[in-house]
């Protein structure tokens, strides 16, 4: 624990799913202690970390253009490469709110998924912890940004969607219950979280990024997930990987590290012929991932679809 930048930290115990605390360390990471929770079977940091700490984390301007290994390098540089998430996303939203509506994007950091889902007529609000992300949300979008759910009327909201957020939040159920109530009935809740049954967070955790405490303090595979939306009272949840991410051989993996974080920053210079070499390189890992583990779970993120009831 980052005792010098987080001082006076009180943390709190317990699992942030089920409350049990019987946490079984598992891994060290950043100094931070990830458990398993011995009732649930959750991954979580442990302790999870108090709300002052988290707030002094997220308020500082490295988060969103720091170090990779706990915010973003250049938020402002990967819109490009989240634009085609967001409108594949927001596709799986209108298939599913085929009227449109009210939307809400929770932890909407600059508000490029809002702007997609204006251009696509939906009547759009944002909530953002970080000032800066806020304020750079709200000049974008010309809309106030909250800063927490407390000044949103319940029942407003046709969907709700959160995108790498989930792992962020330090009471994913109370959250999640609020977020429930200001949905409509029937309405519904997308969010996305990377996938610990991955096979790199099975086999090499250390490297995985998506172990990032404190950013990240809880882990979910597919069932905990499901595990997590039941709790918090959705109905009809559906769980989806996706993002394959199949291993590479470690030749591949070198020769083409850099062209993939290209894509990933949103720098790659000619962007359709570095998409179409980066498709054709993972085919070529899956290819190998095939013959060399078989029953490995490749894709990196995890998206939940669940309804509140009618
Ligand atoms: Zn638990």
């Amino acid at each position: 624990m980052d005792e010098e930048r987080f001082p006076n930290a009180a943390p709190e115990f317990g699992c942030p799913i089920c409350g049990h605390s019987t946490p079984v360390p598992v891994l060290a990471k950043n100094g931070y202690t990830i458990a398993c929770c011995a009732a649930c079977s959750v991954l979580h940091v442990s302790p999870i970390p108090s709300n002052e700490m988290l707030q002094a984390h997220y308020q500082d301007p490295s988060y969103f253009s720091g170090p990779e290994e706990q915010g973003y390098q250049s938020y402002s540089a990967m819109r490009k490469a989240l634009i085609p998430h967001f409108k594949r996303r927001l596709a799986v939203v209108r298939s599913q709110v085929p009227t449109g509506g009210r939307l809400l994007d929770f932890g909407c950091a600059a508000g490029y998924f809002l702007d997609v889902a204006r251009s696509e007529g939906w009547q759009i609000a944002g909530v953002e912890l970080s000032q800066e992300m806020a304020r750079r949300a709200s000049d974008m979008l010309s809309i106030p940004i909250a800063s927490s759910l407390d000044s949103l009327p319940d029942g407003d909201f046709d969907a709700i969607c959160l995108w790498e957020v989930i792992e962020h939040l330090p009471r994913p159920i109370a959250e999640l219950r609020l977020l429930r109530d200001r949905l409509r009935p029937g309405g519904l809740l997308m969010l996305s979280t990377p996938n610990t049954g991955h096979w790199q967070a099975k086999r090499q955790p250390d490297g995985w990024i998506g172990y990032r405490p404190p950013s990240h303090l809880v882990f979910f595979d597919e069932r905990t997930l499901a595990d997590a939306l039941a709790r918090a009272g959705f109905d009809r949840v559906t769980i989806t990987r996706v993002s394959p991410l199949p291993p590479l051989p470690n030749w591949l993996r070198d020769l083409t590290a850099p062209l993939q974080r290209g894509l990933s920053t949103g720098q790659a210079r000619a962007w359709p012929v570095a998409l179409m070499a980066w498709r054709a390189t993972r085919l070529l890992g899956w290819g190998w991932q095939m013959l060399r583990h078989p029953g490995d779970d490749i894709f990196a993120t995890l998206e939940a679809v669940a309804f509140r009831s009618a």
